[in-house]
């Protein structure tokens, strides 16, 4: 009986152990739990663009220099193109010159989620909306504002609110 309780409590051990794992094999799939905003991949193919898509459910990156809101400094509001949740402000956004949109902080500090990542031989901090768990870029503490944070976001993750249109639309 006593070699059965043991063999018991390693079951339980290995189950737990399992589990781990498996949680940590989630996240390196791109999968975050706990979000609002939840669909399949079928699902996201059909409402984002497919550059769109390789950024934000595939974490991809968008070449330097050519995404739409690198040098774009109008006032406004910057979303997530995938759930549209508020995540930067025009104020906090600076020029880094190295060809992404810059923040030095989020509007929230809940509006994204800071994820470990070892990919391509680097450690990096990645950066996700917290309401879908789309990627948005990454995050380095070599900022030149009073943050020292550097929120470097792939235009293609996000869309904008100019102030004009969002006082137009309120007036509505
Ligand atoms: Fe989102």
């Amino acid at each position: 009986r006593k070699d059965m309780r043991k063999t018991n409590w390693m079951n339980g051990l290995l189950l737990v152990f399992a589990i781990g794992l498996t949680s940590c094999y989630a996240q390196n799939k791109n999968e975050m739990k706990d979000v609002k905003v939840k669909k399949t991949e079928a699902e996201w193919r059909e409402v984002l663009t497919p550059n769109q898509y390789y950024v934000l459910r595939e974490s991809g990156t968008e070449r330097p220099h050519t995404g739409e809101y690198d040098l774009h400094f109008e006032e406004g509001v910057y979303s997530c193109a995938g759930c549209g949740s508020e995540l930067f402000k025009s104020d906090d956004k600076f020029d880094a010159h190295c060809g992404w949109p810059s923040f030095d902080k989020a509007i929230e500090n809940d509006a994204v989620v800071e994820i470990k990542d070892n990919s391509h031989g680097m450690v990096r901090t990645e950066i996700r909306c917290a309401n879908c768990g789309g990627h948005l870029g990454h995050v380095f503490n070599d900022g030149p504002t009073d943050t020292g944070m550097r929120y470097c976001i792939n235009s293609a993750s996000l869309g904008f609110e100019g102030e004009e249109e969002a006082d137009a639309k309120a007036k509505e």
